[in-house]
């Protein structure tokens, strides 16, 4: 028995950094919601105890670096499997781009073995799991749109915001979130209004989810990277109604809700950079259970 699950990335409708915590982490605030665009996972089981990643990607590491083995490992170890397990990742999601690509193969890892074996986990167990592999990880378990604090791993499900286009653009440029939170400087920095954020949500307000984008990491970002910033104002030139990076970028992207100004911005970016998207929000995750 084969097991296919769909990984869709993320992107930051706000981020916001509050404190810096005694831990090391920063207490962050974050809503996130995920877009059709998506990794394939495909799990298979194999007679010999052991976890075998296969993936075609250079970026994507094959061992247990890789996000997807460490939730196999993690279920494999509470739950004391005894089968392997083959997982082939087919990536689409850019690698290093703020969109979550490799928490969203862990988080599909942990749906998909759940099932292949049989170990009955509510989705709540999974995202409790899943804090352990990495702060987004959570999340991508519920998918659809919700809001996260803490670290990032404390979720609250939000409904589905309005729907529209949205184009996503990569710079050539991977960056390391690690090093974007280490060089924030959060005295100063102008925080996103979350509340106002959600309420657009819940109002399904299509004009006040685009007035109050805001992610605090551009203030690090924009200014190591001139070229986010640049296509930033080509986004933005060439019709978008809103323009924003996500997580930790280099990625940015811009909605719109006519196919007319999507096909502009699509077509305009795509002089510019190589990797560029136009997919639709999914707003709902999964089914509560
Ligand atoms: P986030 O938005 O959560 O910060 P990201 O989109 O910026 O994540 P990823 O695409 O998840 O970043 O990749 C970051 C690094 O994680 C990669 O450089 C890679 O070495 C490693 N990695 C581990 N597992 C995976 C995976 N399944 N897919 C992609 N990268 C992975």
């Amino acid at each position: 028995m084969k097991i296919m699950v769909k990984a869709p990335a993320k992107i930051n409708l706000t981020l916001d950094v509050l404190h810096k915590r005694t831990d090391g982490y920063h207490e962050v605030e974050m809503i996130m919601t995920t877009v059709d665009l998506a990794d394939r996972i495909e799990l298979e089981p194999l007679p010999k105890d052991e976890i075998k990643i296969i993936s075609h990607n250079r970026f994507v590491p094959d061992d247990s670096r890789n996000l997807a083995y460490q939730a196999a490992r993690l279920l494999k170890e509470k739950y004391s499997i005894r089968s392997g397990v083959a997982i082939s990742i087919e990536k689409i999601i850019p690698v290093a781009a703020g969109l979550a690509g490799g928490s969203s193969d862990a988080a599909a890892t942990l749906k998909g073995l759940n099932q292949l074996w049989d170990l009955g986990l509510s989705l709540d167990e999974l995202a409790e799991i899943g804090s352990k592999i990495g702060s987004d990880v959570s999340f991508c378990v519920y998918g659809g749109t919700a809001l996260a604090r803490g670290r990032g791993e404390k979720v609250k499900r939000l409904p589905a915001p309005p729907n529209c286009w949205v184009v996503l653009a990569k710079p050539t440029i991977g960056v390391s979130t690690a090093e974007v939170y280490k060089n924030l400087k959060i005295d100063g920095i102008r925080h996103p209004n979350t509340e106002a954020m959600i309420h657009a949500i819940e109002t399904k307000d299509y004009d006040k989810m685009c007035s109050h984008l805001g992610n605090v990491l551009e203030s690090v970002t924009l200014r190591t990277y001139p070229e986010v910033a640049q296509i930033k104002e080509q986004m933005e030139r060439f019709g978008a109604d809103a323009v924003l990076m996500s997580g930790s970028g280099p990625t940015v992207f811009g909605l719109m809700q006519h196919d007319s100004r999507m096909n502009r911005v699509y077509n305009g970016l795509r002089g510019f950079c190589d990797q560029v998207y136009a997919v639709r929000l999914l707003g709902e995750g999964n089914p509560i259970d």
